[in-house]
């Protein structure tokens, strides 16, 4: 079973290592950022709730976002399994997590910490290009499209997240610091800790080597 968490600052490429990494382990991909998004695209009462923390930097109440959650495990595609990206993202969402999947007989199998440096979060968001249809990501300098301003797999014009500017940026990273940073121990002290890195090189090296170490466990 792979009940899984992926942890890292903004920017540290949980998205995009999770993104491979469900292929392999045949499992979803959930981000609560990209369900939040979706939620506001569609102009649903909770994307109305959650637009303005989001635009931001701030962390969406504990008690809305946990919500969405909830449904969204009850899937019966989590059955096998399940990558959560982006949430938990304080202590408290990390008890409710526990308690929704000891209410499910489930237990999480290990958390992923994505490492990398905070200069290269900076570049790496600032430069950050996302498709608004497809979700696939870009960066303007390390990972153009092949044809400028549209996205290589659905064609659709890619865009920058609102909360991609600098001082939005700035801010997501103190949250991270304050809120998130302490669940590292508390998972560790768990003994589910995993390190990922993925600061330089490819993805997919990145992504095989966590694979591997997943599997070993
Ligand atoms: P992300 O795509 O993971 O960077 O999330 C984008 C934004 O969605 C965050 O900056 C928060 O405003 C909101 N968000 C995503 N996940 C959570 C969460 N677990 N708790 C509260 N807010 C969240």
């Amino acid at each position: 079973m792979n009940n899984l968490v992926f942890l890292g600052a903004p920017g540290a490429g949980k998205g995009t290592l999770a993104a491979i990494l469900k292929e392999k382990l045949h499992v979803p991909h959930i981000s609560t950022g990209d369900l939040f998004r979706d939620n506001i695209k569609k102009h649903t009462s909770l994307g109305d709730e959650a637009e303005a923390y989001i635009h931001e930097g701030k962390l969406v109440p504990d008690e809305v976002t946990e919500a969405m959650l909830r449904d969204r495990l009850e899937r019966q595609d989590c059955t096998e399994g399940f990558i959560l990206d982006g949430f938990p993202r304080n202590l408290s969402q990390a008890a409710y997590l526990d308690q929704l999947l000891a209410e499910q007989s489930k237990a999480l199998t290990a958390v992923v910490l994505v490492d990398v440096p905070e200069k290269v979060l900076l570049d790496r968001l600032t430069g950050r290009r996302v498709c608004p249809e497809c979700q696939a990501t870009y960066h303007v300098l390390f990972a153009p499209p092949a044809k400028e301003g549209l996205c290589d797999r659905c064609g659709a014009r890619i865009i920058q997240r609102e909360d991609d500017q600098e001082k939005t940026i700035r801010h997501r990273l103190e949250v991270y610091r304050e809120n998130t940073f302490p669940l590292i121990r508390y998972y560790e002290e768990k003994g589910l800790l995993v390190k990922a890195d993925n600061s330089e090189g490819e993805a997919d090296d990145h992504a095989e080597e966590l694979f591997r170490k997943l599997m070993k466990r």
